[in-house]
């Protein structure tokens, strides 16, 4: 599990950072990778970098803002033109049903997979064996959600020397223990699945936020969580200008991450007006409050290791 983050800028491109999209490398998990937002110029940004569009399963887009949505339809495109037909599905925002129709149909782009377009409203918005997803609704002028990402724990392993050891033999049996099941033996001794099977292994849990002024869904969202992104638009001296539009600062990112208990926290949407060392000090605004914080560049990657 593995962020890579393509896009780190707010608003309109710089040459420093692109505007927003984050990937979420599940590849040893599920093959896949997620997006989350898709501004201009993503299929440009991927280009640098070893994703393969045709692996992208799912994007989820925060909100409508240009900045987050603009860099669809060429990546839908692209992905069909490169071959990519495995399923797809977007969630979103009420009204992204219609930019992504709108603009495949009037640009006569025609897909050669299945395309999903699922509008969100809060709760699980997806779920399987391995992962669910949970929206919530920021604070941002206009609709913006929050998603919790939640690795499910996965059963213990089986403890094979434990089972050889009393002379219990591979076979189909070990699959009945593996299960927890109650056992009974040829010999007629009865085991309990339960002794011979390791702690389950805890699930790792990421929360990426849309757009949003400090507001308590953020916390909700980010509680205990192994990784917060988190906007921070604006430093702390700015913060008028954040609440006027609908944003964070780097200290309020911070109190987040702190109230919510998230072990890692990590900066992103960064306005193109805190450039090269102006943006270090965000940074440093954050860290005062949050000591593991670090600032998002793009194509900077964070590894999410399983919890011991
Ligand atoms: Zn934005
Ligand atoms: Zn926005």
């Amino acid at each position: 599990m593995e962020l890579l983050f393509l896009g780190t800028g707010a608003g309109v491109p710089a040459k420093e950072r692109n505007v927003s999209s984050i990937a979420l490398q599940l590849l040893e998990e599920r093959g896949a990778t997620w997006l989350f937002d898709c501004g201009e110029a993503t299929q440009h940004q991927i280009l640098h970098t070893s994703i393969r569009p045709r692996r992208i399963e799912n994007i989820f887009i925060t909100h409508l803002h240009g900045d987050h949505i603009f860099g669809l339809p060429g990546l839908l495109g692209s992905r069909s033109f490169q071959g990519g037909d495995t399923p797809l599905t977007i969630y979103g925002p009420k009204g992204i049903q219609a930019f992504i129709e709108i603009s495949l149909s009037i640009s006569c782009t025609r897909l050669k997979y299945d395309l999903q377009v699922v509008e969100i409203e809060e709760g699980t918005i997806f779920e399987d064996e391995r992962f669910l997803v949970i929206a919530k609704q920021l604070d941002h002028g206009i609709p913006s959600y929050g998603f919790r990402v939640v690795e499910k724990d996965l059963p213990g392993t089986l403890l094979v020397d434990k089972l050889k050891a009393l002379g219990i033999r591979p076979g189909p049996i070990y699959q009945q223990i593996k299960l927890g099941k109650t056992v009974q033996l040829d010999d007629g001794t009865v085991i309990d699945g339960r002794d011979f099977v390791g702690p389950p292994q805890k699930g790792r849990i990421v929360a990426i936020l849309g757009d949003t002024r400090y507001c308590e869904a953020s916390v909700e969202l980010a509680k205990e969580a192994d990784v917060l992104v988190h906007e921070a638009t604006f430093a702390a001296e700015d913060s008028a200008l954040a609440h006027d539009y609908f944003h964070s600062t780097a200290v309020q990112a911070a109190e987040v991450a702190k109230l919510a208990g998230v072990k890692r926290l990590i900066l992103t949407h960064i306005s193109s007006r805190y450039q090269g060392t102006l943006s270090e000090e965000l940074l440093e605004q954050a860290r005062e409050l949050f000591p593991n914080t670090e600032l998002a560049s793009d194509f900077s990657s964070f590894i999410i290791p399983r919890k011991k």
